[in-house]
């Protein structure tokens, strides 16, 4: 069965509680054996000394040894010379402690009676003297019981402290996820102006939370921006729609000439294609903002594609007698969607030729930049913009002088458009103006090489 807990919460207390166990079990168990090694380590020197003693005892006066067991306080000893007991103390002959020692070991070992006591015997390696030692190995068994009893008591009691402690851990951690989950809960696309608590934007979650409030951000700009497109476009839409309908009452209301019929028709199908280029325009700026738009990429020469814009709309220039001149510097090639490129500059000669006054001045000039990008510049010396607007001409339905841009047949689409098209081609589109001092707008491609 593989158990899946549902919450991070518990998943993390028991994967702390589960790795604690295990370093509690491990160190538990090394300590367990360490003591036991360290109190038979003792245990053996304790019998190396005793076999010494009694070693120089029988050596200096074999008749003292009773003496190592009543002074020395060694109770457990014999000695022996091949089958011939010398000397054996009560307590070794009681407790059958022959059957300790083997007759082969050169360490001590261990020896359990079968009443039930267990000792330590040692005995020395000469072939035909041999003296045997013993010790009563209970005490140490009782230690290590009593420690091993403390120690299996103590991994449930750390098990339940790392359960309880993991559980309180990780909730006061994961605290800030539920406020979050919380607030994230009341966001709806009305209030998108709301964000997410932000404790320390340096951990994981105030890094989570501020790339989180910076998506809202972005989609409250968006939503910000829809909105008031939708209000625009309505607004605009409205004008020619509410003049068509004047024109129209007036007209239907008086009776007039012939002659004058023909005006209200007249004035009703400016209004009309009025409507018709703002549908237009509009049907051109979703199309570029559609993702699902399929550019025609094809490599095409900047010069030819500049010119041929710019003869689109030289008649407009003638009508107001201005110079308008197309310079071209070699062949500069650019991938791009050619028509939609060419909407975009289209717009800006338009512009040019629109807002600058009768007898003035354009250039449109095709160049490659310092940078190695290509670029188009178009180039007028008409009322130029002030810097403040700079950033905000290329927005939708944005008009420095709203007056004189709709007087000259303007959308307050021309820029947003021209932006979208270069923007979609992969390039930039940049604005060098002041007012009285003429406008350059300038597109920036990358070079097709
Ligand atoms: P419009 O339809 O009003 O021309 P655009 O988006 O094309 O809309 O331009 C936005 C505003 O930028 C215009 O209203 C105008 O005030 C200003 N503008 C654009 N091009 C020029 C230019 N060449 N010279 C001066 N002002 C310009």
């Amino acid at each position: 069965m593989i158990l899946h807990p549902r919450t991070i919460r518990t998943r993390l207390t028991l994967w702390h509680a589960a790795v604690l166990t295990v370093i509690v079990f491990t160190f538990s168990a090394g300590i367990f054996f360490f003591v036991r090694v360290r109190l038979l380590e003792d245990l053996d020197a304790q019998l190396r000394r005793d076999l010494a003693t009694i070693e120089t005892t029988y050596r200096e006066a074999p008749t003292e040894l009773s003496e190592a067991d009543s002074r020395a306080g060694i109770k457990l000893f014999e000695v022996t010379q091949g089958d011939q007991i010398l000397y054996r103390t009560e307590a070794w002959g009681e407790r059958g402690l022959s059957r300790a020692v083997r007759a082969d070991a050169t360490a001590a070992t261990s020896w359990s009676s079968p009443e039930g006591a267990s000792y330590r015997a040692l005995a020395s390696p000469y072939a035909t003297l041999r003296i045997s030692v013993a010790a009563d190995e209970t005490a140490l068994h009782r230690t290590l019981w009593t420690l091993g009893i403390i120690l299996a008591l103590g991994i449930p009691c750390a098990m339940a402290l790392a359960i309880a402690g993991g559980w309180f851990l990780a909730g006061r951690v994961l605290a800030p996820v539920g406020v979050m989950a919380e607030r994230a809960k009341k966001i709806t696309a009305d209030s998108l102006g709301e964000r997410l608590p932000v404790d320390n934007p340096a951990d994981e979650f105030g890094r989570l939370a501020t790339v989180f409030n910076e998506t809202l951000a972005r989609l409250q700009d968006s939503f910000e921006r829809l909105r008031r497109f939708t209000a625009d476009a309505s607004h605009e839409l409205r004008t020619p729609l509410t003049a068509m309908r004047s024109v129209g009452e007036v007209a239907l209301h008086d009776s007039l000439e012939p002659a004058a019929y023909r005006d209200v028709i007249g004035s009703m199908l400016e209004e009309v294609e009025r409507l018709t280029a703002l549908v237009e325009s509009l049907l051109t700026l979703t199309r570029v903002d559609s993702t699902r738009i399929q550019l025609a990429r094809e490599v095409v020469d900047l010069g030819t594609l500049a010119a041929n814009a710019t003869e689109h709309v030289r008649v407009l220039a003638e009508e107001k007698e201005q110079t308008l001149s197309v310079q071209t510097n070699g062949a500069i090639s650019v991938e791009c969607d050619a028509a939609l490129l060419r909407r975009g500059i289209v717009n800006l000669v338009d512009n040019a030729i629109k807002y600058t006054p009768r007898n003035g001045a354009i250039q449109v000039s095709v160049g490659v930049l310092a940078s190695g990008e290509a670029a188009i510049e178009v180039k007028d010396n008409g009322p130029g913009i002030a810097p403040i607007h700079h950033e905000r001409i290329f927005e939708r339905f944005y008009r420095v002088d709203s007056a004189r841009s709709r007087s000259a047949g303007g959308l307050g689409l021309g820029l947003a458009i021209a932006r979208s098209t270069v923007e979609v081609n992969g390039g930039r589109i940049e604005v060098e103006s002041d007012e009285g001092r003429g406008s350059v707008f300038r597109v920036v491609l990358p070079l097709h090489r």
